[in-house]
């Protein structure tokens, strides 16, 4: 499964990066670093990386299975 961000709607809350660390991240402008943009989620990460989607206030998360909201 694969999550991709919409850059258009994120504006750098990052509650995304607590709920999942090791797969979102904020570099210094606020701007969203995703580990994993390009591959499918690591098996081990994806009970995070979906509690971050369900976090985004946003819905600038989804997976390749669902339409934006
Ligand atoms: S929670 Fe949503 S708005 Fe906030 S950094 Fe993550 S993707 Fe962007």
């Amino acid at each position: 499964m694969r999550i991709s961000v919409d850059r258009s709607r994120c504006e750098g809350h990052g509650l995304c990066t607590q709920q999942a660390p090791a797969v979102f991240s904020l570099d210094d402008n606020a701007e969203l670093n995703h580990r994993f943009e390009d591959t499918d989620i690591p098996a081990e990460h994806l009970p995070a990386a979906q509690a971050g989607i369900g976090s985004c206030p946003v819905a600038a998360l989804r997976t390749s299975f669902e339409p934006y909201r």
